[in-house]
């Protein structure tokens, strides 16, 4: 169930008009908790094509232009418009003199960021909801053959391209597939993934493990820190080296990209301009950090780009942070890298606090910053440190249940809200988990069978 809209279908009409075949136009009535009729709202519906960005997407709704800047700004520290690909769900609600009411933007079924036209304030209030999803666990292991790869092997098993690039990545940093790569080398691969209904919504890489003739047991686990979205959520060896190769350091220690780099109509001229660099979500007064170490090379002001900083690295290109609240180096100043060389805020031509973050190549060339894989630290320490041993135990913990569910054969326990299997060392604890659903499958019972392919896939 939606946890905040009630729609009831009046009607269904097929839209006659131009344009993409997949735009649903639905006739819906929003009902009051009294029960009195609203108002009748039509809405029209598209997915984001392929070659589309977001402007596009948008006017297959017949969203213009000016309306459709006015949206993104009130969902851009909610999305992650950075990240949109095709399949994305766009619907808006127009009411009865055909003035939008309501927007909404879904990257998943489960999952709706949705703005209300607020006639009070002329403002657009944002809201989120969510349907119910649950996490399962399963193990993809196996073996290469002749002429086969773990990334044609993986996607074979079902992995999607992304997930599969993921797990090579991690494990490119230990092991050199090109020459090392045998026939009969061993992976098992560990994901936690969330469903809704019977679709996979999202993918979380708990570990991978590879181990071949030429090569030693290579393990990497994910680490997830208490704070969401951190920045040092990603993959490390059990000594808590970090898995990703040749990265920069981040600029700030939650990232939440509210522009990406390249042509953009501009948030206050509204004109198309060329971007370079990425606006990262910033409150002001939060610490940026140099992503290399180098040599301060511009310390100043500037009426568009308000307070900046501008950094050398050794390889002669250079790193750019805009709109400071405050500088805390100056020209000349040699930094370290993640040293703290500002606080992000509003100076400059902006909208709101953020950062903007640049890079520019030896040859003068602006790239894309987060084309440069990123790091937020090459070891983790301290408290992050034991975090992850604790993480590690709980990972070991579940693939031994696993282990454990293979050979008896008959119990699985599907867990509703995901994570508690991590605890689940022995079975009675899983038993005696209020939250656990248990299904009990009968061996003899082959029909409906989860239990068949234990080899490839198990819940636990
Ligand atoms: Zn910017």
């Amino acid at each position: 169930m939606w946890k905040t809209f009630f729609f009831i279908t009046l009607s269904l009409a097929l839209s006659a008009c131009q344009g993409p075949t997949d735009l649903n136009i639905t006739k819906t009535s929003e009902v009051s908790e009294s029960g009195f009729l609203k108002e009748t709202l039509k809405v029209k519906r598209t997915t984001v094509k392929n070659g589309q960005g977001l402007f596009q997407a948008m006017q297959n709704i017949s969203i213009e232009s000016g309306r459709a800047l006015e949206l993104i700004n009130a969902l851009r520290d909610e999305v992650e418009f950075t990240k949109i690909k095709v399949g994305d769900i766009l619907e808006a609600s127009y009411g009865s003199e055909d003035n939008l009411v309501a927007f909404s933007f879904s990257q998943n079924p489960a999952e709706k960021h949705v703005v209300n036209f607020n006639k009070k304030d002329m403002s657009w209030d944002y809201s989120f909801t969510e349907a119910p999803t649950y996490w399962h666990s399963r193990i993809v292991e196996g073996e290469l053959r002749v002429a086969s790869t773990l990334q044609a092997d993986l996607i074979e098993k079902g992995l999607s391209r992304s997930v599969t690039a993921e797990i090579v990545n991690v494990l490119l940093c230990k092991i050199n597939f090109r020459t090392h790569a045998r026939a009969g080398d061993r992976y098992k691969i560990f994901l936690s993934e969330r469903m809704f209904e019977r679709d996979v919504i999202e993918t979380k890489v708990l570990y991978a493990s590879y181990e071949g003739r030429r090569t030693a047991l290579v393990e990497a686990y994910f680490y997830n820190d208490e704070e969401p979205g951190s920045t040092y959520n990603a993959h490390y060896t059990a000594d808590g080296l970090a898995l990703i190769r040749s990265g920069l350091r981040y600029p700030l220690s939650r990232l939440h990209i509210r522009s990406g780099f390249g042509f953009r109509r501009h948030p206050v001229t509204g004109r198309r301009t060329m971007h370079r660099g990425i606006d990262l979500r910033a409150r002001n007064g939060a610490s940026v950090h140099a992503v290399a170490r180098g040599l301060v090379v511009d310390s100043s002001y500037n009426k568009y780009a308000g307070n900046r900083v501008a950094i050398r690295h050794s390889d002669g290109s250079t790193s750019y942070y805009f709109h400071l609240r405050r500088k805390a180096v100056k020209k000349g100043d040699r930094v370290l890298s993640n040293q703290i060389i500002g606080r992000a805020g509003s100076t400059g031509r902006v909208t709101g606090a953020h950062l903007h973050f640049g890079f520019r190549e030896s040859n003068g060339r602006w790239i894309d910053p987060m084309t440069k894989r990123m790091i937020a630290t090459p070891k983790l320490e301290g408290e992050r440190y034991q975090r992850l041993q604790k993480q590690i135990e709980e990972t070991k913990g579940a693939l031994q249940d696993i282990e454990i569910s293979k050979v008896t054969k008959y119990l699985l326990a599907q867990i509703p809200n995901g994570h508690i299997f991590y605890q689940s060392r022995d079975l009675q604890k899983i038993l005696n988990d209020p939250l656990s659903e248990l299904l009990v499958v009968d061996e003899s019972d082959s029909s409906d069978n989860k239990i068949s392919d234990v080899d490839s896939s198990m819940s636990i």
